[in-house]
């Protein structure tokens, strides 16, 4: 018994390594599993629902399932794409955006920065993602404070947390109790990996995905983090 529990053990965590695979994570309602799609998307499954967060027609969603929720953080094109949500949709599908979103996704249950809802049956809180410096042009932010959404899901008393293009801000920096983090680190849009790994030590997650990193250097923040065994770092191929 000893030998096939290890010969699985070995099997899952080589499974793990393959692009593209779901990650699982126990949770107190069962499993939850983390599919990587590309750059800012990604698709969640828990107790037989799916979550696609930014679905972006750039990615291969070849056999992927429709959607009972949808999540969207932002305006920009490699976050809300109305071709591709249309579709993941289905009879029955929720949709879930800032109010900015919602001027496209017309049926789109809108969450403002702080906000909180059950939908779907499942626990969403908008939170905030911005920029404070860097933007196209002076006096311009790629991402003004208060337009897009952050979100933590509560699934199973894990609380997931997807950042959304933003700078390290204090309200990341304050979040609390997060189990899962996806947190975004790109150059010019968001922040470098150090930053993002300045603002992960101080908030903590247990397990941390960088996501939306096109072009980063992911040592710079796994080094970063070094110093925070506590805290693992999950790299996968989102490209
Ligand atoms: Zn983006």
């Amino acid at each position: 018994m000893k030998t096939i529990a290890l010969t699985f053990a070995l099997f899952a965590t080589f499974a793990n390594l393959v692009a593209g695979s779901p990650d699982s994570v126990q949770t107190a309602e069962g499993v939850l599993k983390i599919t990587p799609v590309t750059h800012g998307s990604l698709m969640l499954k828990f107790k037989g629902k799916v979550i696609h967060i930014d679905p972006w027609g750039r990615g291969d969603y070849t056999g992927l399932p429709k959607a009972d929720l949808i999540l969207i953080t932002d305006i920009h094109g490699d976050h809300l794409d109305p071709a591709q949500v249309q579709k993941l949709k289905k009879s029955g599908t929720q949709i879930v955006t800032p109010q900015a979103v919602a001027q496209t996704v017309t049926e789109a249950v809108v969450l403002h920065n702080g906000q909180k809802k059950t939908v779907a049956g499942l626990g969403i809180e908008a939170v905030a993602m911005y920029n404070h410096k860097r933007g196209p042009s002076p006096g311009n932010l790629y991402h003004d404070k208060g337009r897009g959404n952050g979100y933590v899901l509560t699934l199973g008393g894990k609380r997931v947390y997807i950042s959304g293009d933003t700078a390290c801000i204090p309200e990341m920096k304050a979040l609390t109790d997060i189990d899962i983090a996806f947190v975004t680190m790109n150059l010019p849009y968001t922040m470098p990996p150090e930053e993002a790994a300045e603002c992960v030590a101080a908030f903590k997650p247990k397990i941390v995905y960088p996501y939306h990193y096109r072009g980063s250097d992911l040592n710079v923040f796994t080094r970063a983090l070094e110093s925070h065994p506590d805290i693992e770092v999950r790299i996968r191929d989102w490209y």
